[in-house]
């Protein structure tokens, strides 16, 4: 794609128009380094523009019939479809994501914007008796969501499209305007999605794509006309916006170092096989990847084997081969990180039981064991292809594990026992648990996000709509 050097460099969209500004960034591929293309960096004065238009249609956007949000919507996972497999190839040049996942993450999308459209028609409100009590005979409550207001939706470049879809679907649903500032690495596929929604009958300002460098990021932040700030990528950054505008209404969906728990009930073949895979999908820059996995003594060693033999059969490379599962990091430099972490734990006594090796942004596959609890592989969140096998005594031992963590996103927990899924669902500290699974799951409809340092608010269509409004109440009296 290294011909997009020479042609114009892709508009950002400010209040639903394609705009350029007086400078350009090139954008390069993590797997061989070559440019992906070239994008249009906004001005100070054009990204003030784009917040005062979304400031200026909030009540105009507030107001709009459901059939026109219903509608827009449905265009965009209709046009999505349309262009899925350019768009998937875009994702994987910029991101390193193989095109097989990429593929997955346009599907996703797809239904993320007809979920938000199916909602946006089922969008109401309540209306409560509240005859309940003698002293409110003859009254009624009149219960109605309001958007707070214009929302910042700041993305990570681990999903380019879905997660801005999961920021952008859910604002058009409730009436809310919203500028996205993607991630630096990976704008250009939610440019394309900017084209999209320009194709909407939505009103001008509703929506601006403003890929801005991270250091004037801090402005979009600060200014009062956009109330929400809805992020999705990592704990020190999102807690420092959360620090930074405590009187805002900022949702946080941030990382963590998810665990998948193998007890001895559990269908040992198919565990091994989803923890290969889901422990090294889109190279591990999943937050819900498995990298801790805890396994009961008794089928420790059946496991391990036949994970090793799982781990050795994916296939690596290209990720712009059909083939591929596993890809580079989306950089050198985040690559050399996952490279030391690993070198770390095995100074510290780890045995490496495959992988650890590096070529360039790609890791091979690692499966490390009897690792220092304080190791980074364990405590912080890896972010990379790398797992790390615990062995546990009991069930006790195995949640504690699991909640032996500071972040709780999501777990899995492989077992054919309810009673187990019930007590996993009582005792572990998670946002989301998957029985019979990874806790590399997610329906786009479904609530998801995290406890503890993995975040504050929940996202999913529903949720994410009823984060983006707030209830106001009327009482009708003298009925
Ligand atoms: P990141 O925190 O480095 O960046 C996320 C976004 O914040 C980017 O758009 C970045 O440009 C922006 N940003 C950086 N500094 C900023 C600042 N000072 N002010 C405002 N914005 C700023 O994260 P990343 O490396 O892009 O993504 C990886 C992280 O995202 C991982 O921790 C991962 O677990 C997390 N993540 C979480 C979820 C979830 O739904 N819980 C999903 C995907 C990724």
């Amino acid at each position: 794609m290294d011909e997009n050097r020479s042609s114009e460099p892709r508009p950002f969209w400010l209040a639903g128009r394609p705009a350029t500004g007086d400078a350009e960034e090139a954008v390069t591929s993590p797997h061989d380094g070559r440019v992906v293309g070239v994008h249009s960096v906004p001005t100070d004065e054009q990204v003030e523009q784009a917040v005062a238009a979304a400031d200026a249609v909030r009540a105009r956007a507030a107001a709009l019939p459901l059939h026109v949000r219903a509608e827009a919507l449905a265009h965009v996972s209709r046009r999505l479809g349309e262009r899925a497999e350019e768009i998937a190839r875009l994702i994987t040049a910029e991101n390193g994501k193989p095109v097989f996942w990429a593929r997955g993450e346009v599907a996703r999308a797809v239904s993320t914007f007809r979920f938000a459209a199916e909602e946006t028609r089922r969008f109401g409100g309540e209306v409560q008796r509240l005859d309940t009590e003698p002293a409110a005979e003859g009254r009624l409550a009149y219960i109605s969501r309001v958007p707070y207001g214009p929302v910042l939706g700041i993305t990570p470049f681990n999903f380019p499209l879905n997660l801005v879809a999961h920021k952008v679907a859910p604002a058009i649903a409730v009436g809310a305007p919203i500028v996205v500032k993607p991630a630096p690495a990976t704008p250009l596929t939610a440019l394309v999605l900017g084209e999209i929604l320009a194709e909407t009958a939505l009103p001008e300002g509703m929506f601006s794509v403003l890929p801005v460098p991270n250091d004037r990021a801090g402005a979009l932040v600060d200014d009062p006309r956009l109330p929400v700030v809805s992020f999705t990528g990592s704990g020190p950054v999102g807690f420092s916006i959360m620090d930074r505008v405590p009187r805002k209404h900022v949702t946080l969906e941030l990382g963590g170092n998810a665990a998948a728990v193998v007890l001895a009930d559990a269908d040992i073949d198919r565990a091994a096989a989803r923890i290969a895979l889901f422990s090294n999908y889109q190279a591990g820059q999943s937050c819900i990847a498995v990298q801790r996995v805890i396994v009961e003594d008794a089928v420790a060693d059946e496991f391990t084997g036949k994970l090793l033999d799982a781990v050795g059969a994916l296939v690596t490379g290209d990720p712009g081969d059909d083939k591929t599962q596993v890809g580079p990091l989306v950089s050198q430099a985040a690559a050399e990180r996952v490279e030391g972490w690993i070198n770390e734990a095995v100074a510290a006594g780890a045995r490496l039981l495959t992988g650890g090796t590096r070529d360039g942004a790609a890791i091979a596959p690692t499966v490390l064991t009897g690792v220092p609890a304080d190791a980074k592989v364990c405590r912080e969140e890896v972010f990379g292809p790398v797992m790390v096998v615990q062995r546990v005594a009991s069930v006790d031992e195995a949640f504690a594990a699991v909640n032996d963590s500071r972040y709780g996103l999501q777990a899995g927990v492989f077992t054919r026992s309810l009673d187990i899924a019930f007590r996993a669902n009582r005792e572990l500290e998670v946002g989301g648990l998957i029985i019979g699974d990874v806790p590399s799951y997610r329906a786009d409809q479904m609530p998801y996000g995290g406890v503890k340092e993995s975040g504050v608010g929940r996202e999913g269509l529903r949720s994410a709509m009823e984060d983006l409004t707030h209830e106001k109440v009327m009482v009708l009296t003298g009925l």
